[in-house]
């Protein structure tokens, strides 16, 4: 099953994309984890997008639809993968539909005020990407992961003022898309408001499972 994960940031993309691996069996490609990771290796890729990356702004299309391409080309995405945070834009969308067919485009809803409150709440392992949160979910030990030991920080794109760039591109080059997908009949809502357990549960109803 070949699916896209839409959605504003904050509604839980990366998270409910970790839990549908386990469900699917199939692999997790966020195009902003990729992108964290090249700047943590300083990779000539990394030091391209820093600095957007960062601001809360877009990489641009042609570099973005060059590493899905590639990453699509590989072997473990025959069975299918789960797209989390790509495409982002008409162009990308458009750009996919040429080297891959999709599925379902899962659409998670939150509204702003909940993605201001849970973004600003939002820690991440430097080492394996898991997401925290300073009141839902903390680390048992401050700044600790509990899963691996790595440092927990805030991602610099977090702070305040990259959330609202990141929600204003959200709605002027992302919101579009559900509109896109929903024209093509692919499009499936999720309500992201409650506990991730019962996003999970509705997300799994949304595929008929
Ligand atoms: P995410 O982890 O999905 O919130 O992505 C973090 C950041 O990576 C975004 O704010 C963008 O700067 C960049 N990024 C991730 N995916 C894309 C994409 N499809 N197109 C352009 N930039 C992206």
């Amino acid at each position: 099953m070949k699916l896209i994960f839409l959605g504003p940031p904050g509604a839980g993309k990366g998270t409910l994309a970790a839990k549908a691996v386990d469900i699917l069996n199939l692999p997790h490609i966020s195009t902003g984890a990729i992108f964290r990771s090249a700047m943590a290796a300083a990779t000539p890729l990394g030091l391209k997008v820093k600095a957007i990356v960062e601001s809360g702004k877009l990489v641009d299309d042609a570099t973005t639809i060059e590493l899905v391409k590639e990453r699509l080309a590989q072997d473990d995405t025959k069975k299918g993968y789960i797209l989390d945070g790509f495409p982002r834009t008409i162009p990308q969308a458009q750009a996919l539909a040429k080297f891959s067919s999709v599925d379902k485009v899962v659409n998670f809803e939150l509204p702003d005020s909940a993605v201001l409150e849970r973004l600003g709440g939002r820690r991440v392992c430097r080492k394996c990407g898991h997401n925290f949160h300073m009141i839902f979910d903390k680390p048992k030990k401050e700044n600790v992961c509990d899963h691996c030991g790595g440092e927990v920080y805030t991602r610099d794109d977090d702070r305040p003022e990259a959330i609202e760039k990141r929600l204003e591109v959200y709605r002027a080059q992302t919101a579009p898309l559900i509109e896109f997908y929903r024209g093509k009949g692919l499009l499936v809502d999720v309500d992201a408001r409650p506990a991730v357990d019962k996003v999970v549960e509705n997300f799994k109803r949304s595929l008929g499972m």
